[in-house]
């Protein structure tokens, strides 16, 4: 018979990987256990605010993420290529007055790093394909290549994600809306004037460009897409630039692309009885409305 455990999490994305620090430093029993086969090694969400920051340094892991991020103080606003206004972060009331940049893919990393320093390791290739919920307990089905296993707990968290299977197979209703205008997004390497240590926001008759820089010469860029395919190759990247940030550049390379709408929506409770959802399970927000 299988020994119950405390909690069951499903999903090892920034979510679950961070519910599981603060179950090893409480001390309880518990899995976490993902579908995918490796880690994650796409960027992502790149941006982690200020009050993320203070909950990791509660779990005494903000100081590896910052060692590895960049820190931003300040921003800048142009209007049809011509500068604005400064954006000065360092005001903000916190012991993180800045922004910090850092890859998804290395934020996950830097969490599981730090979540084997407490002999927990992430399953993957195994996936939650059921459950059921008794007063006392709650049963879960695992597959892990091919093998079928069951599992009791006192608790299954989702983090699975914003298409859950824990909240379709609750039934919950996904509440909110979801815009129409799509973004883009691309990790670019680009030579241009402008600094390496600053965030820069292009405002333009073509639509809005945000550039935020990953390392001395990789940045991420995002845009609205107001017209036309999504970019997707060097030249139409290159167009998408020129058209909106009307600074003198030269495109380098395209590490990687993607595109993205923004939702707003939310579960009404977090709770129903012993599964409780959280992260993207629970509620998806704009990357600069989340909180
Ligand atoms: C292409 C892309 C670009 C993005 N860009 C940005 C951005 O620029 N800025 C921003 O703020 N956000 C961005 N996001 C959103 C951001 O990545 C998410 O908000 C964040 O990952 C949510 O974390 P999470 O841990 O809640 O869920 P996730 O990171 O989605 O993790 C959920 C995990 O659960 C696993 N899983 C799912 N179902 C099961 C199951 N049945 N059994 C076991 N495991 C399961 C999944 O494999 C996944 O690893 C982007 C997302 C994508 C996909």
């Amino acid at each position: 018979m299988n020994k119950k455990l405390d909690v069951l999490i499903i999903g090892a994305g920034p979510t679950g990987l961070t519910l599981a620090l603060a179950l090893s430093r409480y001390g309880l029993s518990f899995r976490i256990v993902e579908r995918a086969s490796g880690p994650s090694v796409v960027s992502k969400a790149i941006g982690i605010q200020a009050r993320s920051l203070e909950l990791f340094a509660r779990l005494g892991v903000a100081e590896d993420l910052m060692e590895n991020a960049i820190k931003i103080n300040q921003g800048n606003l142009y209007v049809n290529g011509a500068w604005q206004a400064k954006l000065d972060f360092t005001d903000l009331n916190t012991p993180f007055p800045f922004v910090t940049l850092l890859p998804q893919s290395e934020t996950e990393r830097i969490l599981e790093a730090r979540l084997a320093t407490y002999g927990h390791i992430v399953e993957r290739d195994t996936e939650l394909t059921g459950f059921a919920q008794f007063p006392t307990f709650v049963t879960a089905t695992l597959q892990h290549k091919g093998e079928t296993e069951t599992v009791d707990a006192s608790f299954i968290i989702g983090a699975d994600g914003a298409n859950s299977f824990v909240r379709r197979e609750l039934g919950l209703p996904f509440s909110g809306k979801s815009f129409k205008e799509s973004w883009a997004l691309a990790d670019i390497e680009v030579d241009w004037p402008l600094s390496s240590e600053e965030v820069h926001i292009f405002f333009s008759d073509h639509g809005v460009i945000e550039s935020f820089p990953l390392q001395s010469n990789l940045f991420r860029i995002t845009g609205n897409l107001t017209s036309g395919p999504v970019p997707t190759d060097h030249k139409a990247i290159d167009d998408f630039l020129q058209n909106r940030a009307k600074v003198p550049f030269e495109l380098k390379k395209v590490h990687w692309y993607s595109m993205f709408r923004v939702h707003n929506r939310i579960i009404e409770k977090f709770g129903h009885h012993r599964i409780y959802l959280i992260g993207d399970a629970a509620h998806i927000n704009s990357p600069v409305g989340g909180q």
